[in-house]
């Protein structure tokens, strides 16, 4: 076992000796692992701290909270728990277990086991590293599958031939991880891959678990080229029949970073960021089918509302907005009322000379405030009735188009048309 030496902040070093310390004072043994290992190596490393004990993990997490004032939750199905130390971040702490899968897709049966059989559970080879924090094996590496020579060879590598047929999220997690370190994966690992995407795998993932897989894409520096991969290698319809990369979708996503730059530069708030992503998937899809897809991936209100209006507004908005001179007011009227992560794919997805013109709307026209209001109409003895929503939207579109230059004139267009 070699030792490493690593650049780490002085206070992550003194937490991991203290985390090696308590678990040999208790007779176990702590390591940390996972994608903490794996950044380390990357020189990239995390806030967030992972811990295999090999003992009782949730256990050790309580005396390991106590030890450090910290705050301490607790996932008892897989004796998994999470510290908050404070002024530090997180520790992730996991009982060392074995996991087998009773049917493809579902969760795992878990029994406590070694470090090594716990390694032999993960996904890849780069994840599947340990370093011991024992005081006498400080930072020496556990490597059984040679996870770093992987990582030194930009390497994605599974562990075995059933791995992503036992849990198909892995596909997406081999996606994830190539992308974002620019790895490629292995020429074996992907025709496992493969296998388990053409026997539809992914078909037996519980859509909660789909979804957070897709969540994590899109919340990488760059998703669209996890998108491109994840159509390359043919996943996509495998969530849904019909969704995939369009020919519209190509040119949208070197787009949607640069979209969802400009809305946040302007203080346009996307409450679902990831979701401008994913309308990129959804543009072969009719609303009968985004319903479906919203179902199967158990999407929440926001974002089922969010894949509804892209899907009628997407395909038809770049007709209805042809030519030069579009009024303001009929951008208005066919914008206004969807949500801002549905405007912001609209613009990636736009042609230039639209989306310029959308660029403009967004920031000036569609802040402006109506000049004539419900009080106005009031003041000026106009009866309240349904006429009220007519003369104001006709108010709002004379100034939205310019026909008023001022308050005084809309009003005046008012009083001269409605009051009697
Ligand atoms: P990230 O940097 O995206 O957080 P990570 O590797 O830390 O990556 P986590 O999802 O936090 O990912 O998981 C921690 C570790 O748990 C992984 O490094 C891997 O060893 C293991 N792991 C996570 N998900 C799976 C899975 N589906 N199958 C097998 N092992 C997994």
């Amino acid at each position: 076992m070699k030792t490493y030496h690593f650049k780490i902040p002085p206070k992550t070093t003194a937490l991991l000796k203290k985390i090696g310390k308590l678990a040999d004072e208790r007779g176990e043994a702590a390591y940390a692992v996972g994608g903490f290992v794996r950044d380390l190596f990357l020189r990239h490393p995390g806030v967030d701290i992972d811990i295999t004990v090999e003992g009782d993990g949730v256990t050790f997490a309580e005396k390991l909270a106590r030890l450090t004032g910290s705050e301490v939750e607790a996932f008892t199905r897989f004796g998994t728990s999470i510290v908050i130390v404070p002024g530090f971040g997180k520790v992730d702490v996991a009982t060392a277990r074995t996991e087998s899968y009773q049917s493809p897709g579902a969760l795992p049966a878990v029994k406590k086991s070694g470090i090594m059989q716990d390694l032999y559970r993960r996904d890849f080879t780069i994840n599947s590293m340990a370093l011991s924090l024992s005081p006498g094996y400080f930072l020496k590496l556990l490597d059984p599958f040679e996870g770093l020579e992987d990582l030194k060879k930009g390497r994605i590598r599974a562990l075995h031939a059933k791995s992503f047929m036992d849990d198909p999220t892995r596909i997406f997690r081999a996606v994830r991880f190539e992308q974002r370190f620019q790895e490629r994966i292995e020429e074996k690992t992907q025709r496992w891959l493969l296998e388990a995407v053409r026997g539809n795998y992914i078909q037996r993932v519980s859509g909660e678990r789909l979804r957070n897989e897709l969540r994590l894409i899109f919340q990488e520096p760059h998703p669209e080229r996890a998108v491109w991969r994840l159509d390359e290698l043919g996943v996509l319809p495998h969530i849904h029949s019909s969704l995939g990369v369009s020919a519209s979708a190509k040119m949208a996503l070197p787009h949607i970073a640069g979209a969802i730059g400009f809305f946040k530069k302007n203080r346009m708030v996307l409450e679902e960021e990831k979701m401008v992503w994913f309308q990129a998937l959804l543009l072969k899809m009719d609303e009968k089918g985004a319903a479906a897809l919203s179902k199967r991936l158990m999407l929440s209100r926001a974002e089922q509302k969010i894949v509804s209006q892209s899907s009628k507004a997407a395909p038809a908005l770049p007709r209805q907005l042809a030519g030069k001179d579009i009024p303001a007011s009929r951008m208005y009227r066919l914008l206004c009322s969807l949500r801002p992560e549905v405007q912001c794919f609209l613009m990636a997805a736009a042609a230039p000379d639209l989306r310029k013109k959308l660029a403009v709307y967004f920031v000036k026209l569609q802040k402006i405030k109506p000049w004539i209001r419900g009080g106005d109409l009031q003041t000026l003895g106009i009866p309240p009735g349904f006429r009220y929503s007519f003369i104001l939207l006709e108010a709002l579109n004379g100034q939205l188009d310019g026909k008023f230059k001022t308050r005084q004139q809309a009003l005046d267009w008012v009083k001269n048309s409605f009051a009697s």
